[in-house]
């Protein structure tokens, strides 16, 4: 689906790292990554750089790439999740082929290499409940406290789990720890829990378990059980990784390498799933999928494309250190992947009527697709005696500097002809509610007859031939640059991020355009017929993005 880049190999330190690791024939010569989301909320645009990351590389270095759910912790889990995140990352063109993995079907291994620590001393069943774990960690200068079961026997400790297993006890009596070192500097390292007891039904599972892994102690495991090469994760997993290799170093098992890189943050935007969970749920969006989220689905359903998302990922690249990324850099990528494939029709946002004297009759005029790509050809647009253009296009007290309509002043149609405005008509609260113009005959577009020139020109619609739409226009969901990073970040959520506009007048060739369709609407940027809201008797569209380059400014 996406093409092959071989020349990209050293674009990065961790295509390197595998370059290094290819020459020493470290992992046999393979290459396997994987991309483990929670199923506990939606991907985000995060979430896609680390899929293009790891499906970039699976695809340059001729390896596999894995989708895994990492579904071991039942209580934020659910199906619906798993979902939505298969058909993000299709959409993203992360190709996982038939692999497609969840970790809660590693349980009953995961159990039996418990089990195998525990027999070589190496795992303990602790009484402690989390209050006395977390006091008994230390700090940073002071080691902590062996904890008093950490003595016992491993008989007694294989009993106690086959019973924390079968349910005999309540949620947080016990837990499993590994018995490592309560005096390391890495707080990771001071005996952390392998399992928690939690008397809660899996997605997945069922009643089955009552015992639930640990990140640190399943992410290795679903890794080595899956010949995982490159373990690639963002930077707060850095601590964990002697973890990491401590668990699969006492197993003896094979040990792939984890890799850390920077996370992806995006300026005025929420990225946390715990934040965007709070966004949905209490309705600060019309859900995951809004078109303010910075969801792969809230996308979509804006009518980003997938190329866009990967080519901002080729962009931003992948570093070492924290940044956050200038939201405009995903703009850029969208409008200038759009400019490319987008049909360009003309489209009024508000509208207002034009009677044009001294025309009678109908014509078809021809206006061209897309600048950008000739071979899109061109389409016949009807102009008619009535004609709604932009309310915003006239003014009848001009500022300087204004080429658009005023009062006496000419103005070019797109695609049709000059015209003139002769008259203003006013309703009784002095209201503009129509303009009386005349055009000029000799001054159709493309005909050469006239060397009339004016300096702007503006889009139109026929008020005989058209198709009413609601419009919905974004701004960004909040107010500050880092609104994450803002205590109460509620309150930077920008109250304007949507404007629906009801009665907009688009060509009559939108008739035929389906959800999820996408079209420039001349000077007022790129839109996506919406999914949810368009039905039989209603066509909707989100702005995807606006224009940085209207034509007007370029043909004037
Ligand atoms: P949480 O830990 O809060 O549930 P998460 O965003 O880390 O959220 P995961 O489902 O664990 O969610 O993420 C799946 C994969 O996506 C992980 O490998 C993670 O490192 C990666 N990932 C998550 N957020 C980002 C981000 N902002 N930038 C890059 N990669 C990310
Ligand atoms: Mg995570």
């Amino acid at each position: 689906m996406l093409e092959n880049n071989t020349e990209n190999k050293f674009k990065n330190f961790i295509y390197e790292i595998i370059n290094e690791d290819l020459k020493t024939n470290k992992f046999d010569g393979r290459v396997h990554t994987r991309f483990p989301p929670e199923p506990n909320g939606y991907l985000h645009i995060g979430h896609a750089k680390s899929i293009y990351l790891n499906y970039g590389i699976a695809r340059d270095f001729n390896g596999k790439f894995n989708l895994r759910f990492d579904d071991t912790n039942p209580e934020k889990e659910e199906q619906e999740y798993v979902d939505s995140i298969v058909e993000d990352v299709k959409w993203l063109g992360g190709d996982f082929e038939d692999r497609i993995f969840f970790a809660s079907d590693y349980f009953d291994k995961m159990f039996e290499y418990a089990v195998e620590l525990i027999k070589k001393g190496k795992a303990y069943v602790c009484d402690l409940n989390a209050d006395e774990i977390r006091m008994t960690r230390g700090t940073l200068t002071e080691p902590g406290k062996e904890s008093p079961f950490r003595s016992r026997t491993i008989e007694e400790n294989l009993d106690l789990f086959y019973r924390m297993k079968n349910g005999e006890f309540s949620n947080g009596s016990k837990t499993l720890r590994a018995k490592i070192d309560m005096s390391s500097p890495n707080f990771n390292m001071r005996d952390p829990i392998m399992y928690r007891i939690v008397h809660e039904a899996h997605h997945r599972q069922g009643n089955k378990w009552c015992i639930y892994p640990t990140y640190d102690w399943a992410h290795g495991l679903e890794d080595s059980i899956e010949g995982i090469t490159h373990s690639i994760c963002t930077l707060e997993f850095e601590n964990h990784r002697p973890l990491y290799d401590w668990f699969l170093d006492n197993l003896e098992i094979y040990h792939p390498q984890q890799i850390e890189f920077a996370r992806l943050n995006l300026s005025y935007t929420v990225m946390s799933k715990r934040k965007l969970l709070q966004l949905v749920k209490e309705n600060y969006v019309d859900g995951w999928d809004d078109p303010r989220m910075p969801t792969i689905s809230g996308y979509r359903r804006r009518g980003y494309t997938p190329e866009a998302i990967r080519n901002f990922a080729e962009i931003i690249g992948v570093a070492k250190r924290d940044a956050l990324t200038d939201i405009s850099l995903l703009e850029f990528a969208i409008r200038d992947n759009l400019n490319k494939k987008a049909q360009r029709v003309m489209g009024v946002l508000r509208p207002l009527k034009i009677i044009l004297l001294n025309y009678e009759g109908l014509e078809d005029l021809d206006a061209i697709n897309n600048p950008e790509d000739l071979t899109a050809g061109s389409r016949k647009v009807k102009f008619t005696k009535e004609l709604y253009i932009e309310k915003t296009d006239f003014m009848e007290n001009p500022i300087k500097g204004f080429h658009r309509l005023i009062p006496g002043g000419e103005v070019r149609l797109r695609y049709a002809y000059i015209i003139k405005c002769e008259e203003i008509v006013k309703d009784e609260n002095g209201e503009i509610v129509e303009l009386r113009c005349s055009y000029d005959p000799e001054t159709k577009s493309g005909s050469g007859t006239s060397t009339k020139k004016v300096k702007g020109t503006i889009h139109w619609v026929s008020a005989n031939y058209f198709v009413d739409a609601e419009v919905r226009l974004y701004d960004r969901l909040f107010n500050v640059e880092n609104p994450g990073a803002v205590e109460n970040w509620l309150e930077t959520i920008n109250p304007d991020s949507l404007q629906i506009i009801r009665n907009a007048k688009i060509e009559s060739i939108l008739n035929e355009a389906r959800k999820g369709d996408r079209f420039q609407f001349e000077r007022n940027g790129y839109f996506c017929v919406d999914s949810k809201f368009t039905s039989d008797d209603k066509l909707v569209f989100n702005r995807t993005v606006t224009l940085k380059d209207s034509w007007s400014a370029k043909n004037k």
